[in-house]
Order: C-alpha cells, then structure tokens, then sequence
C-alpha cells in the first residue's frame, strides 16, 4: 500500500510493483501530455575517450518536468510509459531532439562527436524506425555516426525476428548500436555476436565499488577483452572516483562516463564544460 507522507514524497511497502500501481496512477494520464506541452527534455552527459582524454560524445537522457509534482526521473517514468504505450512517442521525441541539439551544435561550431539515445523493447517491434531515424539524419544534416541507439538486454530476450530486422536496417544505415546496462540480464554471451552491435557499456553496478569488488574486477576485464575481439567499443558508465578511472584506463576500457567528468547537463551547461575544457 502506498500513502503519501504529506512532504511530497511516497511510501511503498517496499515493492517495486507497488511502486509502479501507484506510479501508473499518478504518471499515467499526465504522461501523454509530455511531449505536446514541451515538459520533456534532454540532458546530456559526456563519455570520454580513455586514451586521449578527448570528448568521445554524449548520451542524451530524458527528464521530465511536470508542472505540479516537479522533476521526475526516467527509473520512475519509462517503465510507466512502457505500459502505457507512450514510449513509441518518447522514443521517437528523444531521436529528433537529440538530433536537431546536434545540428545546432555543428553550426554553433561546438564538436560533439557523436549522441547516443535510450531506445526501448517497443521500439524493434516498428519496422518504421530505421526510416524515422533516417529521414531525421537527413534532416539535421547529420551523417549517420554521429547516432548510437542504446538497446537493453530484455531487448535482445525478446529477439523475435522483426527486433533483429529492425535492428539490423538501424544498423543498415551506418547509425551505431549499443548494448547497455550489459551484464544486468539474462543474455548470453553468445547472443552478443547473433545481433549487429558497435558497442558495449557495462553496466554501473560493477563499477559502483570496483576499487575493492575484485569479482567485478574480472568481469569488467573479460567483458572488454569479449568486447574488442569482436570489435566493439566498450564503455563503462558509473564511473566516479580517480581511482575507478586509473584501474580502467589500466583495463583499456575504451570510453568511460560518470559523475567524475560530469553529470547529465542541459545542452547550455554542456556547451560551458566543452568550453571550460578546451
Ligand atoms: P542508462 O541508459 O543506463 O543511463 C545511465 C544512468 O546512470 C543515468 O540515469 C545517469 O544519470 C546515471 N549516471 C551516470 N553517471 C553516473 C555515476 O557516475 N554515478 C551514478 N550513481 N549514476 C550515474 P538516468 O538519467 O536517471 O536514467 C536512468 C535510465 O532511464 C537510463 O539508464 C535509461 O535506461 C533510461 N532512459 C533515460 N532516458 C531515456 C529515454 O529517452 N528513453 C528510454 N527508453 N529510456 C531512457
Ligand atoms: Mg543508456
Ligand atoms: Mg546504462
Ligand atoms: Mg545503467
């Protein structure tokens, strides 16, 4: 049962489907307003390039402003919008403005190499997407890798064959493809090699306490020796203290991203960190 504490916040009788009734009650109707009354936006948050130290690029990550009850995360709203059915026009809203940000910043003359945008289940079950997102560069005059779509491993459990044909036309079009969140799942690793993936990001539990976890050590390190063999750039997110950054720079982790470069930022204060860089 959940009951409301009178300051704003919720009490659950610590259920995550608890959580989720109450929040489909609460969110639900006020969800498909989102993208119409402009209360969605992008932050975007840097990954940087291991061995250069460079900007490797950006991944876009939605926030939802509601007029009454505030800023509400994305662990709260997609999967409330995954029920509902309004992440086919979350998902196709976050595509277009991160790549509309992007055309922005080529003719502002400020370099982001490359977006990277969350894409849900949902979306591999619309043989329409690849065109979208291909009409969408063509649009923003962005050639296509500029673009990473970030999929999840419950994407690639219900790999039915119209998610890998979508898949594969996204990939088709030169975009990249990531696996997110990996080792969270219940893939398996010979499913990696089944789908046309570019990249994989290990996910931040295994780095959340890396520094003494020596089991999260190994994975991380078999994970990015997996990951290169089969030629895919391997990210860790969650990084957040120099001494994560130094053992993974020692892994040759390609690309890393976390609170020790930076937060999510609006596109604004991205723009004042890639200046304040350089
Ligand atoms: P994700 O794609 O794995 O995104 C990374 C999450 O980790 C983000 O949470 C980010 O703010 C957080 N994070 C980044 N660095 C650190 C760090 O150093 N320490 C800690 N503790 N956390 C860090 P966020 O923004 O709350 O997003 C949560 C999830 O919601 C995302 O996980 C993504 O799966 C999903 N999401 C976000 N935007 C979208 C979207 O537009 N569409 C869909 N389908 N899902 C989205
Ligand atoms: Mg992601
Ligand atoms: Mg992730
Ligand atoms: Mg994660």
């Amino acid at each position: 049962q959940a009951k409301s504490e009178g300051r704003g916040t919720y009490k659950f009788a610590d259920s995550n489907k608890n959580r989720l009734a109450q929040d489909r009650l609460l969110l639900g109707s006020a969800l498909h307003e989102t993208v119409s009354k402009g209360q969605l936006h992008l932050h975007y948050q840097p990954q940087i390039d291991t061995m250069t130290g460079a900007l490797y690029g950006v991944e876009a990550l939605a926030r939802w402003h509601h007029p009454h009850l505030g800023n509400i995360f994305p662990s709260r709203f997609i999967a409330v919008a995954e029920e509902t059915g309004q992440i086919a026009a979350i998902g196709r809203w976050s595509l277009r403005e991160a790549c509309r940000q992007m055309g922005q910043w080529d003719r502002d003359g400020i370099h982001v190499p490359t977006v990277a945008v969350n894409l849900s289940a949902a979306h591999f079950g619309d043989h329409s997407v690849p065109e979208y997102i291909a009409g969408l560069l063509r649009t923003y005059d962005l050639t296509p890798d500029r673009l990473t779509v970030e999929i999840t491993e419950n994407v690639m459990m219900e790999s039915g064959q119209t998610t890998h044909d979508v898949l594969q036309a996204i990939r088709d079009l030169g975009v990249g493809l990531s696996m997110d969140d990996f080792g969270t799942g219940y893939s398996s690793l010979s499913r990696l090699t089944r789908l046309p993936l570019t990249e994989i990001k290990i996910d931040r539990s295994f780095i959340n306490d890396f520094e003494h976890d020596t089991n999260a050590q190994a994975v991380t390190t078999a994970v990015i020796g997996i990951g290169n063999r089969l030629g895919m750039t391997v990210v860790t997110e969650g990084v957040e203290t120099e001494q994560q950054r130094q053992l993974l720079e020692d892994l040759k982790c390609d690309v890393m991203q976390g609170y020790l470069f930076a937060r999510p930022l609006p596109a604004d204060e991205l723009e004042k960190w890639i200046r304040a860089r350089s």
